[in-house]
């Protein structure tokens, strides 16, 4: 039974769980689905600032489900604007895949730039953390 609050895990980046993805910002509900599945294959399938994959974002949200809001984030990669300047999500230059702990961190305050630098520390921190589990 699903629990009531929390987002659906995607174990797999699958059609269903990209148009979920897509679906999560309402800016993109008039973007076609084979324009944004495009957008997103071109990705890593990775957060672009720390290199964590999704199945990586998952254990971590399970080994410190109190870092995700309660595990209501942290489940699966996000969207994030690389200018937090644009707010319309449906300009797909300006989006990239981030994990929930720098999509977190980096609000509005850091530049895409600027945060490319933490990523590279936060990266460090969450390889030493999967390592132990
Ligand atoms: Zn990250």
């Amino acid at each position: 039974m699903k629990k009531r609050g929390r987002p659906v895990i995607y174990k797999t980046l699958d059609d269903k769980n990209i148009r979920k993805l897509q679906l999560s910002k309402s800016d993109l509900k008039n973007t076609s689905f084979d324009v944004f599945k495009g957008w997103f294959l071109f990705q890593n399938s990775c957060c672009i600032y720390c290199g964590l994959t999704n199945l990586e974002s998952i254990k971590l949200s399970e080994q410190f489900p109190k870092s995700t809001r309660s595990g209501k984030r942290g489940f699966s990669l996000e969207l994030d604007r690389k200018d937090s300047n644009i707010t319309n999500y449906s300009i797909l230059e300006n989006l990239c895949l981030a994990c929930y702990w720098c999509n977190n961190a980096k609000t509005n305050y850091f530049s895409f730039e600027e945060f490319k630098i933490i990523g590279n520390a936060i990266k460090q921190i969450q390889k030493h953390r999967l390592l132990k589990l």
